[in-house]
């Protein structure tokens, strides 16, 4: 299928201007950002600071797509994601800037190839080849982050052909979205366009070419994807 780099939320990115589409510049993903899928990967979440890797932005695929079953891993897992979208530029910020630079929010699955990520672990080597791979960042419409609220009490959950298989609640995050905003902007340019996957909780699993997956969180548009067969 065509490789789509927009986004399309429901409000404009900007105040101004009637501007729809949200042209997708970097993707960064957070390592570890609960304590209880650290766990269940056999490590510790490290409270001294978050990690990242990234996703290139051709890896972007709408919700509700079908994407084939990737290539080269006999381990395919979902993971379920509350995504930030940045709506300003933003650099070394405090927390007030921090917020301010949060344009929105939205759903997100970072599908990951885990036997080619936990291989890659094992030798101490970077994830590209677990992570970052074609179609494997899905992502909902974006909600303005006026209509979300405060980040905490929204239940983040997903199913796999209607069956829950994580379940938690963005309270459990170790780094809030203003703490993340405020860390990664110590080192990048942030700007719009950039979005940032804060991490998956418990219950990560493998998917099979037929499966369905829906996810969710409180006040945000559901994202979908069905794994298709192999190609
Ligand atoms: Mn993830």
């Amino acid at each position: 299928m065509a490789k789509r780099l927009f986004v399309s939320p429901e409000y404009p990115v900007a105040s101004a201007g009637d501007q729809l589409d949200y042209p997708v510049h970097r993707i960064f993903c957070v390592g570890r950002n609960y304590a209880d899928h650290a766990a269940e990967m056999g490590v510790e979440v490290d409270r001294e600071a978050p990690f990242y890797f990234i996703k290139d932005a051709q890896c972007l695929v709408p919700s509700g797509a079908t994407t084939p079953y990737p290539p080269g891993t006999e381990n395919y897992h979902y993971e379920m994601e509350l995504v930030i979208a940045i709506g300003s530029p933003v650099f070394r910020a405090t927390a007030e800037q921090a917020q301010a630079a949060i344009w929105g929010y939205s759903c997100g699955l970072d599908m990951t190839r885990r036997d080619l990520q936990l291989a890659a672990r094992a030798k101490q080597r970077p994830w590209d080849l677990g992570k970052n791979f074609e179609e494997s960042a899905v992502i909902a419409r974006l909600a303005p982050a006026a209509e979300v609220g405060l980040i905490g009490p929204q239940r983040i959950w997903l199913t796999v052909n209607g069956k829950v298989k994580q379940d938690a609640h963005l309270s459990d995050l170790v780094w809030s979205p203003v703490e993340l905003v405020q860390h990664l902007s110590r080192y990048y340019h942030l700007a719009p366009g950039d979005l940032i996957y804060t991490g998956t909780p418990a219950g990560v699993g493998a998917v099979v070419s037929g499966d369905q997956l829906r996810g969710g969180i409180d006040g945000l548009p559901d994202v979908e994807l069905t794994v298709g067969p192999a190609e």
